[in-house]
């Protein structure tokens, strides 16, 4: 999957919020956390992620464009509160009490452990194919391929050819 441009102002307006979240908690502490990096490399459903020893904040570039003012508000101080707790407690469960004190108290967010998107757009799109054993779910790739007759996938199990369709299991053998 290929990075999609990320437009400048929405990496300007993610790194304002990384910015007041963390000058809140520098006045809370009284000292001066360094910044976090933001990075624009989550993969897959999740919005983003706290990576403590790097001290680094991945967001999901896919999620923030769809959800800019829900990223804004609550991805990145809630990321960067799992930064701030590592810093403050060590290493502690990564959604309980501190967190949600450092969410609710030090930065005046509500604390939600996750963060309700749509992702559709994120997820892999398969296509169910079925042998006479199972469903196989199969890429687009490999699904283009048997569309244009370039390929034919065999289950490994039952060695039958996969046919496009959903697997339903066989009641009448059962007990
Ligand atoms: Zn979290
Ligand atoms: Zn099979």
């Amino acid at each position: 999957m290929k990075a999609p441009r990320l437009p400048i102002a929405l990496q300007q307006a993610a790194m304002r919020s990384l910015r007041h979240y963390l000058h809140i908690a520098n006045l809370h502490f009284k000292r001066e956390f360094p910044e976090p990096s933001l990075i624009y490399q989550q993969r897959g459903t999740s919005a983003g992620t706290a990576w403590l020893e790097r001290w680094e904040i991945r967001l999901n570039p896919v999620l923030l464009q769809e959800n800019q003012q829900a990223f804004v508000d609550e991805v990145v101080p809630h990321e960067l509160a799992h930064l701030l707790v590592w810093k403050v407690f060590g290493r502690v469960a990564p959604h309980g009490k501190e967190w949600k004190w450092m969410m609710e108290t030090v930065l005046g967010v509500p604390a939600r452990r996750t963060h309700k998107f749509e992702t559709t757009s994120v997820r892999s799109a398969t296509f169910a194919y079925r042998c006479q054993c199972q469903q196989h779910n199969l890429t687009v790739r490999r699904h283009n391929r048997v569309v244009r007759g370039e390929a034919e996938y065999r289950c490994v199990h039952c060695s039958t050819i996969l046919k496009p369709g959903e697997f339903q299991p066989d009641d009448s053998s059962a007990p």
